[in-house]
């Protein structure tokens, strides 16, 4: 018998966690924050990394896991997907009071490492690193598990695609994942062996299906990458300043950012925390050789200082910065009330290599932002970015391949699960006997 425990992620976009109970065991797949409450939380109160399992609860910031409570003598294993704070961030808060081994990729495992850090947190679990298409046993109570991390493409290095073997077949965590055959950083899917696992036969797939109701095929980071390339050698003039954000785990678009900005012979200068610790985390599993030259001012301190210098000579330097959601606190937002020693002007533009995440606090804190930096004349450059999220057409793709018998849409409210499921019945899997609608909380019995 198997049962999906669908904890969270299906009544929200964020807070990430699914169960799989198969009789004796079950495994965890992510364990992650919902966003828009640490954001919350954190603008309340700047400083201050460390919180309370239940206060965090109490605010819906993590998975509410009491609904497995019962199960929990169970749990075997902990998987972790990618690196994301909505799969990894609650890692630190919740997998202490399972006795189970958490897995992930190097890259995944350097940020949970860094989170663990900041949040002067220890975890009793042990920590295994799983390099991409690998694969490995684990002990469950009377049996052993075929696991493994099938390499796919996304926003962030290293994730992957989970497949847990069982008698019944292959049990597929897919969250989150686009289709891109051009990555800017890291392999292609790995089809192949996703073609050899559909031979085998898949039992159930959990879905991301974010923007399984867009009908596209999501483009490949290479696209961003080019529209970055146009702006970035057009805005290049005398006298000119550039400031570029984007998402500090994307260490693809920052690839890009430090390539192009090389070539423009500029300086590039990382600013903030956030920046310096997933630079780190890809320098730390040799990833990311191209930040060799980057100089990174991470504290107030040498942020000010930087902008002192860069403000003298804007012309050499390209900064690169939080603020691409107007997070009041970013450095980007800081600049825009000017509470930072750079003084904008119509000499400075503004690269937004990201898309507001629609939120109501981050298009509230957005447009704030941005109507600041228009009355300093800045220009601006909006949506040099495309999105790590499969569309319509990718989820087609994945589920000819693997021709799964069961499909659990995941990563969101029905609004963005029930597009799933009409692409899944529009192409012959029979509605509630194969395809499942779930919410947070729910179990469903297979
Ligand atoms: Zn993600």
């Amino acid at each position: 018998m198997i049962k999906i425990h669908t904890v969270g992620g299906y009544s929200e976009v964020g807070k990430n966690m699914t169960v799989v109970e198969f009789d004796e065991d079950a495994f965890i797949f992510d364990e992650g924050f919902f966003l828009p409450a640490i954001v919350e939380l954190q603008e309340k109160d700047r400083d201050e990394f460390t919180y309370s399992e239940s206060k965090l609860k109490q605010i819906k910031a993590i998975p509410e896991d009491s609904s497995i409570e019962s199960i929990r003598h169970k749990v075997c294993a902990q998987f972790v997907g990618h690196a994301h704070l909505d799969h990894v961030g609650a890692i630190p808060y919740l997998s202490d009071k399972y006795n189970a081994t958490i897995y992930g990729t190097p890259y995944t495992l350097a940020v949970l490492d860094s989170l663990l850090r900041d949040s002067d947190l220890n975890l009793r679990n042990n920590i295994k690193t799983i390099h991409p298409n690998t694969s490995f046993y684990v002990q469950g109570k009377k049996k052993k598990y075929l696991v493994e991390f099938v390499n796919i493409t996304h926003s962030t290095p290293q994730t992957s695609l989970i497949v847990l073997h069982t008698e019944k077949g292959a049990i597929i965590y897919a969250n989150d994942f686009k289709l891109d055959d051009n990555p800017v950083l890291g392999a292609r899917p790995n089809y192949e062996k996703l073609k050899q696992i559909a031979k085998q036969g898949v039992y159930a797939i959990i879905v991301d299906s974010l923007y399984s109701g867009a009908d596209r095929k999501t483009p490949s980071e290479k696209i961003a990458r080019n529209l970055l390339e146009e702006v970035m050698f057009s805005v290049d003039k005398k006298d000119s300043g550039m400031i570029i954000t984007t998402f500090s785990s994307h260490i693809a678009r920052l690839k890009s950012i430090v390539e192009f900005g090389e070539r423009l012979n500029k300086q590039l200068v990382f600013l903030g925390r956030s920046l310096n610790k997933y630079s780190f985390a890809a320098k730390d599993v040799d990833i990311a050789p191209f930040l060799k030259n980057i100089h990174f001012a991470t504290y107030r301190r040498q942020v000010e200082k930087a902008l002192q210098k860069v403000d003298r000579r804007k012309q050499d330097y390209i900064l690169v910065c939080t603020g691409h959601q107007g997070e009041p606190g970013s450095i980007l937002e800081r600049i825009s009330r000017g509470n930072l020693p750079l003084k904008l002007n119509h000499q400075y533009n503004i690269l937004f290599s990201s898309s507001v995440i629609p939120t109501e606090v981050n298009k509230k804190n957005f447009e704030e932002m941005e109507t600041k930096l228009k009355k300093k004349n800045a220009r601006i450059f909006r949506d040099l970015h495309v999105s790590g999220h499969g569309g319509k057409e990718d989820l087609r793709e994945l589920l000819q391949i693997l021709n799964p018998q069961h499909i659990i849409p995941s990563h969101g409210g029905f609004d963005k699960t029930g597009p799933m499921r009409d692409l899944a019945v529009s192409m012959g899997w029979k509605e509630n006997k194969q395809v499942h609608l779930m919410s947070d909380g729910d179990v469903l019995e297979l």
